[in-house]
């Protein structure tokens, strides 16, 4: 199907810096001229409808009048989110509802509505659209070219809703556990969330920003930045990251899709040191508008101006919020829950807090992003162009993105594959649920209606019982069914799991975490929840094989019960194709290809990622008081079984003396030495040996998945230009020092050396 492609050259960047139309400018300063203050801050503005439908009659559920009246009549604003029912509905009910919305913004405003939804794995609030795995899965898989992919379906998906503008895709460097949005993001490396992002950008966009094709829709990268790294590991709490590191990381994976194109971009909830990111002039106009010279448009997440005043307490009141948001550079404000914004920034405007040229750039940034989407010329859907709406080939794609994102961890004595005539006994509180498979933003945000909507789709149970003789289900613990407990409530029947053991052959544990999303998902113990793991040690007493099947969001410990079994698979959350991926990948009809894209933590209280100076990868810390500073971790950052192996040799390398401005050239011939086809990813990592600040031990900088049939040799040439090699120093420059590096490719490496140090002019790094 896909067939994946690395960076292949050094311009893995978009070669062409992003630049505006001039004919689309002019349009814009035409309208613009003709509004009246109030209509420019309605434009600003983004409310929800979802509490107020008419549901008089549920077949055929439409958005109020009265409720027009006022958002749009009234308040008279540019956007609309999020969803008008609160659960997932079919594309004919969405475009009903979005068709009215714009008629009656075209009738009143003459200026068409822009309608964002969280569509994070494909047009997951769409019943009946394709659902691909969660991004952490995408992240495993290391397939640049399945994410652009699987992006480009999503977005024909939800543009067939009428709905133009993705909050996605999610960038947060994912590199605390505890945080429970982990897997909506790729991962806990810079390069990995920096190359699934673009990808997914160019996906969702297609290859020209200033006129989105109507089968395509406006990507919104999110959160700007350093969210996936909460002090306390709960969501939406505050993160303590140095500028430095900050730029150096958290800021990569924004610059380098703002420069493929991307049109929005939304905020952190949260705040670092202090400064809540909502109220950052420095980062929202320095960095993303001035610096990277962006025109592209910055949303609020939600309610998080008025969080300036109620929750931060950087504002007394929530007017002087809204004049510290708006300040600093936010353009549009999603959800200001009393819906006073409108007034409060006419007024702050009036009283010149606010300068009407701060005013006129945000309004300018939201009629571009509508007139970059067509909205003007083509304000309605046409239905019938999409009529390969949850087509078999899309279906074709995100099963073989769930394939490719599970990670085999454990094989011990090739216990994997199992046969046709395996007797199985499957057990576990995931073994037959669609919710767990998905996760959160699916149908709804919790995901909790999954079983309900995903009716034809196959549960593990479902899956393997299609693909092997003689499977027997016994939950054995299963999760709570009230809302406020679904986590941490459980029943149990551990004992008729283990007696139904004796009639088995081999044992499927599906342990791992139920479905959640954003706040209602924090944790307080990292640990597999006590009764799955007991469920785990029961089951060792019939001394049956076991297989444990972690099904997760996040990694949950599992080091006591990690020597119990004899094979392990972490299936993350791949959607509604991971019952069927699973069974394939079981009977050896598709062999494992992902990798951890983070490092799995052992002890809940020993966390760190692996470019952490004293990473167990790298072995104890060197140093004479430091000597048992290893990090032990259950599995490293990158790690992943296959049912064959693969074998390098013969590195190469013309470049072993370069400078800045160089591109960087290795080669290196991987081998299938196994007797099965397979997928292997073959990474470039870089270690700067001295620098003038203590260097990262390690860093991944490129990858290409490559497919070789038994016995194949295929040599793999991975680039990385030269300036990748820099950090930021001490005085928060960029710079790339004089001095050797060791690169590594599988089991190869070598060691290359910089001639001479340069210090960037620039901020950013320059465009490759
Ligand atoms: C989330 C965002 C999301 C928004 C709109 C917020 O609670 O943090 O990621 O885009 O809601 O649904």
């Amino acid at each position: 199907l896909i067939c994946a492609l690395g960076w292949s050259s050094c311009s893995h960047l978009n070669p062409q810096t992003f630049r505006s139309d001039r004919e689309i400018e002019a349009r814009i300063e035409k309208i613009l001229g003709g509004l009246t203050l109030e209509e420019k801050v309605g434009q600003m503005c983004q409310l929800t409808v979802g509490m107020v439908i008419d549901n008089s009659d549920p077949q055929n559920p439409f958005i109020s009048d009265a409720l027009l009246d006022t958002v749009i009549g009234h308040y008279k604003v540019g956007s609309i989110l999020n969803i008008p029912f609160g659960i997932g509905q079919p594309r004919e009910v969405w475009l009903r509802v979005i068709n009215k919305i714009q008629q009656r913004s075209l009738d009143e405003l003459g200026i068409p509505c822009i309608y964002g939804v969280d569509q994070i794995h494909g047009a997951s609030y769409t019943v009946g659209a394709t659902f691909f795995p969660q991004g952490i899965n995408m992240g495993a898989s290391l397939n640049c070219d399945l994410m652009r992919r699987s992006s480009e379906i999503t977005a024909y998906e939800t543009r067939a809703c009428g709905i133009p503008w993705n909050f996605a895709p999610v960038m947060d460097l994912g590199r605390d556990p505890r945080w429970p949005r982990m897997w909506e993001s790729y991962g806990e490396d810079v390069c990995i969330n920096t190359r699934m992002a673009v990808a997914s950008v160019s996906g969702m966009q297609g290859d020209d920003p200033n006129h989105i094709a109507p089968n395509r829709v406006a990507a919104c990268l999110k959160h700007f930045m350093a969210y996936g790294v909460p002090v306390s590991g709960q969501d939406r709490t505050p993160s303590s990251v140095t500028r430095n590191a900050l730029r150096e990381k958290y800021f990569i994976p924004f610059m380098e899709s703002i420069r493929e194109g991307a049109l929005s971009l939304m905020v952190n909830s949260a705040s670092n040191d202090g400064m809540p990111f909502h109220a950052n002039h420095e980062l929202l106009t320095g960095w993303l508008k001035e610096e990277l010279d962006w025109d592209g448009l910055i949303v609020t997440d939600w309610n998080d101006i008025y969080n300036l005043c109620d929750r931060d307490h950087i504002a007394a009141t929530r007017k002087e919020a809204v004049a510290l948001a708006i300040n600093a550079g936010i353009d549009m404000a999603m959800v200001p829950s009393d819906w006073k914004f409108c007034d409060y920034l006419r007024e702050l405007v009036q009283e010149r807090v606010v300068p009407m040229s701060r005013i006129d750039d945000a309004v300018r940034r939201v009629l571009r992003l509508k007139m970059r989407l067509g909205l003007f010329k083509e304000p309605f859907i046409k239905a019938e162009e999409f009529d390969r709406f949850a087509c078999d080939e899309f279906s074709a794609v995100a099963l073989q993105a769930a394939e490719e994102s599970m990670i085999l961890l454990k094989n011990e004595s090739d216990l994997l594959p199992l046969k046709r005539s395996t007797r199985i006994l499957l057990t576990g509180p995931n073994a037959h649920s669609m919710r767990c498979l998905n996760g959160g933003w699916s149908y709804s945000w919790q995901g909790d209606r999954c079983d309900e909507f995903a009716g034809e789709y196959h549960t593990i149970y479902e899956a393997l019982n299609r693909k092997f003789d003689h499977v027997i289900w016994i939950p054995g613990v299963e999760y709570g069914t009230s809302e406020e407990n679904w986590q941490t409530e459980y029943v149990t029947g551990i004992d008729r799991a283990v007696a139904a053991a004796a009639h088995a052959d081999v044992i499927i544990a599906c342990v791992g975490e139920n479905s959640y999303c954003e706040t209602p998902g924090n944790i307080n113990d990292l640990n597999l929840s006590s009764n799955q793991q007991q469920l785990v040690r029961a089951l060792t007493v019939t001394g049956k094989p076991m297989i444990l099947i972690l099904n997760e969001g996040r990694p949950r410990l599992v080091r006591e019960i990690e020597p119990l079994v004899q094979a392990i698979v972490d299936i993350l959350l791949p959607g509604n194709y991971g019952g069927d991926a699973l069974a394939n990948l079981l009977a050896g009809n598709a062999n494992f290809s992902g990798r951890l894209p983070f490092t799995y933590p052992r002890w809940p209280d020993a966390l760190a990622t692996y470019d952490f100076k004293p990473c167990q990868q790298m072995g104890p810390m060197e140093g004479e008081y430091n000597y048992d500073a290893v990090m032990d971790v259950q599995w490293p950052f990158g790690y992943g079984l296959s049912y064959t192996r693969f074998t390098y040799s013969n590195f190469k390398t013309k470049c072993s003396e370069f400078r800045d401005g160089d591109c960087l050239t290795f080669s290196v011939d991987v081998t299938n030495t196994g007797n099965r086809s397979g997928k292997e990813v073959v990474m470039l990592w870089s270690s700067d040996l001295v620098a003038s600040l203590t260097p990262d031990v390690i860093r991944l900088r490129n990858f290409e998945k490559i497919e070789l049939a038994p016995g194949e040799t295929r040599t793999v040439t991975l680039s990385i230009p030269a300036s990748d090699l820099a950090f930021v120093g001490y005085d928060g420059r960029w710079r790339l020092e004089a001095g050797e590096f060791r690169i590594r490719m599988g089991s190869e490496a070598t060691v290359i050396r910089c001639s001479e140090t340069r210090i960037y002019e620039t901020p950013n790094l320059p465009q490759v």
